[in-house]
C-alpha cells in the first residue's frame, strides 16, 4: 500500500488564490509517484467565497477534504484543526497564498524518506516584505533564542512536512494560546531544514499586521520562557540592595553633617522610577497570569460546523472527541 500524505492549508478569505493554489499543488502531485495525496483545507471563518470554492473542489475531487470552522479562530488554531483531522503518514502544512511553493514538497518527501521527521523550509530571501518586517523578525528570533529554553528555528515558517509521530505529538499539545513554531521545536525529533526563496503573495491581502505580529511575538516569549519573571525578581532584588546602600549613606551623612535642605527632586524621580519598574513587572506577571486564566478555562480549541459537505454537531476535536475518518 502506498503512503498517504496530507496537505493542510488554512484559509482565511483566500478566494483570490485558493483555486490557483489547488491547481498548482495538484499539478505537482501528478509528478510524484508512489504516494496518495489528500488535501485538508480549513476554512477559518472566511467572509468571502472561500467556502464555496472548497465545496466545489470537494465535489470535483475526492482527494479534497475541507473543514469549516464556526468562526475565525486564527491560523494557529486552524492548523490545530487540520492536525487533529489528519490521518496520513505525513502532513505538509502550507499557506494558501502560494508564498510557500508547492514544488518544494518533492524535496521534503525525499528527506522524509531518508528518515527525517520534520522537514521545514527555511527562507533564503523574502520577496515583497518591508525592511522593517525583515529586521524586526530577525531581531525577535535572536532575543527568543537567547531567553527561551528551546532553540526556535530562525527564518522558518510553518511550511513543513511532518512525520506521523510529530503529528501525534502535536495533537497532545492542547494549549489554547498556541505558538506553533515553538511547539514544532518543542516536540523535537529529527529535523532537517531546506532553503528556499519566499515569493510574494500571489494575490489577495495579507491577514497579518504589526499588532498581530506583536501579539504572536508575546505569545512566543511567554509560552516558552519564564525569563521575564526571573528578570523581575532580579531587578527587584538589585533595586532593594541599591536602596539599602543608599539608606546607609544617608544615615551616615546625616550623623556627620546633620540634615540640610531635603532633596525633593531626587525623591520624586526615585518614586517615579521605582513606580515605573513596578508597573512594568506587574504587567509581565499579569501576562503570565492571563495565560493561566486562559488555559484554566479548558475550552475546546475550535469548533467545526461543516466537514466535507456535512453538518457537524459543532464540537471541537479532542482526545474524548476524535475526528471521524472520512
Ligand atoms: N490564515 C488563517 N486564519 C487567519 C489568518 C490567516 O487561516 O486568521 C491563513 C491564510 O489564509 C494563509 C496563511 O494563514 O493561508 C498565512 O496568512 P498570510 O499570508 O496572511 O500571512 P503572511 O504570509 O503575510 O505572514
Ligand atoms: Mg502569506
Amino acid at each position: 500500500m502506498s503512503k498517504t500524505i496530507d496537505i493542510l492549508i488554512p484559509c482565511y478569505n483566500e478566494e483570490a488564490v485558493l483555486r490557483e493554489c489547488y491547481r498548482r499543488t495538484k499539478d505537482m502531485f501528478s509528478k510524484i509517484v508512489g504516494y496518495d495525496f489528500r488535501f485538508i483545507l480549513i476554512n477559518d471563518g472566511s467572509t468571502d467565497g472561500t467556502l464555496a470554492i472548497m465545496r466545489e473542489l470537494h465535489e470535483q475531487d475526492a482527494a479534497v477534504n475541507y473543514l469549516d470552522l464556526s468562526r475565525n479562530f486564527g491560523k494557529e488554531l486552524a492548523m490545530m484543526a487540520g492536525i487533529d483531522f489528519s490521518t496520513g503518514d505525513a502532513l505538509v502544512v502550507m499557506d494558501a497564498d502560494l508564498q510557500d511553493p508547492p514544488e518544494l514538497i518533492k524535496e521534503m518527501i525525499k528527506y522524509w524518506q531518508e528518515g527525517y521527521d520534520d522537514v521545514s523550509a527555511k527562507r533564503r530571501s523574502r520577496a515583497g516584505e518591508s525592511f522593517f518586517k525583515k529586521w524586526s523578525s530577525h531581531a525577535y528570533y535572536r532575543i527568543l533564542q537567547r531567553v527561551s529554553d528551546i532553540d526556535v528555528q530562525r527564518d522558518v515558517g510553518d511550511f513543513r512536512l511532518l512525520d506521523r509521530r510529530c503529528v501525534n505529538a502535536l495533537k497532545e499539545l492542547r494549549e489554547a494560546q498556541r505558538y506553533t513554531k515553538g511547539l514544532f521545536t518543542w516536540v523535537g525529533f529529527r529535523k532537517k531544514e531546506i532553503l528556499f526563496d519566499r515569493d510574494a503573495r500571489a494575490a489577495g491581502q495579507t491577514k497579518w499586521n504589526y499588532w498581530k505580529l506583536f501579539n504572536l511575538a508575546v505569545e512566543g516569549l511567554t509560552g516558552f520562557t519564564i525569563v521575564p519573571l526571573r528578570a523581575a525578581s532580579f531587578i527587584g532584588f538589585l533595586l532593594a540592595i541599591i536602596a539599602i546602600v543608599y539608606m546607609l549613606c544617608i544615615v551616615i551623612k546625616t550623623l556627620m553633617y546633620g540634615d540640610p535642605v531635603p532633596g525633593y527632586p531626587s525623591l520624586v524621580s526615585l518614586i517615579l522610577f521605582i513606580g515605573g519598574v513596578q508597573m512594568m513587572f506587574l504587567g509581565i506577571i499579569g501576562e503570565y497570569l492571563g495565560r493561566v486564566f486562559n488555559e484554566s478555562k479548558r475550552r475546546p480549541l475550535y469548533l467545526v460546523q461543516e466537514i466535507n459537505g456535512k453538518r457537524t454537531d459543532g464540537k471541537g476535536f479532542g482526545e474524548e472527541n476524535p475526528p471521524s475518518t472520512p
